[in-house]
């Protein structure tokens, strides 16, 4: 008799599929908003140091301390108040294993990032949903601090991934002070945003505000799998305790340590991003037909008729990647295009020009 192992996975499992990043080797990738600008030379050296002289055989410090400890110097907070994970997507499991599961509910606004809502599932959380306008992707403030009233946990990004776009200060004030919910403010890519736009300095006074961030947008650290929260040590406390113990190996400790203490050597790298950013946006907005969104993050969301044929011709013809999300709700025709290095967008525009035929 065969053996059907589907049918014995527990039930708020099933029906899950494996991850697809939609990744095909392409010459110039633009898919994943990952920051594709060389390592300052200096942040190299010193990875190469670090991965040359951290001994293996012992295991990990649970809590990443040194870490830490760095990360809490730099956002002026105390070390208590920081919790490291494997990546962002790690804390944002462990954030829905901690305060969601049976009778509670988490309150998102999509389009927005989908881990948000599979991690909800895998923890038997509901899911309620408050969408952005279709025309401009704002948010329904009314509808969202109605929807977070009865909810446990509420998750926003700001800058948005897919549509750029930060969260409006008033709205986090309107969720912290007319409802009882814990508010998850997502940063991830907060850093090439306009300065001021991080809320971090909200946590100290607001012990129900959470602050996402990661090493694998601006610090060009994806493969590295570091990210952090910033939040009231209540909130540290239960996740120290419920964590996978070494989940934040030995090597990533290090490499994250000498990067963050590097972290004024990755600032002309952003502004470079961000100076790109908006040439970029010019020209996608100028094609014939496009609809561009403007972004404070490293990627712009652009409307093109027949999105999917052309973000593959732009792989299969270009050698070009970028994320198609026309098949998603609220998205049609829409892709999302990380901001490369300058040759990068060159190759992107004219390839882009080629298919649509412009000039
Ligand atoms: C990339 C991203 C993260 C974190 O990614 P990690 O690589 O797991 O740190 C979190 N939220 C959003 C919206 C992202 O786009």
């Amino acid at each position: 008799m065969a053996t059907d192992i589907a049918s014995r996975v527990r039930p708020s499992l099933a029906g899950f599929e494996p991850y697809d990043p939609a990744f095909s080797p392409c010459e110039v990738n633009l898919s994943a908003n990952e920051n594709t600008y060389p390592l300052p030379q200096d942040v190299r050296d010193g990875i190469v140091q670090a991965l040359t002289t951290t001994p293996l055989n012992r295991y990990p410090d649970p809590l990443a301390n040194e870490l830490r400890t760095e990360l809490a110097a730099w956002h002026g907070v105390g070390r208590e108040c920081v919790m490291v994970g494997n990546g962002g997507d790690e804390l944002l499991f462990n954030l829905l294993f901690c305060f969601g599961g049976p009778d509670r509910a988490l309150v998102v606004a999509p389009p927005c990032f989908e881990e948000y809502k599979n991690f909800a599932k895998m923890c038997e959380t509901e899911v309620v949903e408050v969408w952005r306008s279709e025309q401009d992707y704002s948010l329904d403030a009314d509808a969202l601090v109605d929807a977070a009233r009865g909810a446990s946990l509420v998750m926003l990004t700001s800058p948005n991934n897919p549509t750029g776009d930060l969260v409006e200060p008033t709205l986090v004030r309107r969720l912290l002070n007319e409802t009882d919910a814990l508010v998850l403010l997502d940063e991830a890519y907060v850093e090439f945003a306009p300065a001021g736009a991080s809320l971090v300095p909200w946590v100290k006074d607001n012990p129900r505000l959470m602050i996402l961030r990661t090493l694998s947008k601006a610090f060009a650290l994806a493969g590295l799998r570091c990210g952090y929260l910033i939040a009231d040590p209540q909130v540290i406390d239960v996740l120290a305790a419920i964590r996978q113990i070494y989940s934040e190996d030995v090597l990533a400790q290090a490499v994250a340590l000498r990067a963050v203490r590097s972290r004024t050597a990755f600032e002309p790298v952003v502004r470079a991003i961000v100076e790109e950013r908006e040439e970029l946006a010019k020209t996608l907005a100028a094609l014939p037909g496009a609809t561009l969104w403007p972004s404070s993050a490293n990627f712009l969301l652009v409307r093109i008729p027949g999105a999917a044929q052309v973000r593959a011709r732009l792989r299969d013809e270009h050698s070009v990647l970028v994320r198609d999300f026309s098949y998603a709700p609220g998205l049609s025709d829409c892709l999302r295009i990380t901001v490369g290095t300058h040759d990068e967008n060159e190759r992107l525009i004219s390839a882009l020009k080629a298919i649509l035929e412009v000039e």
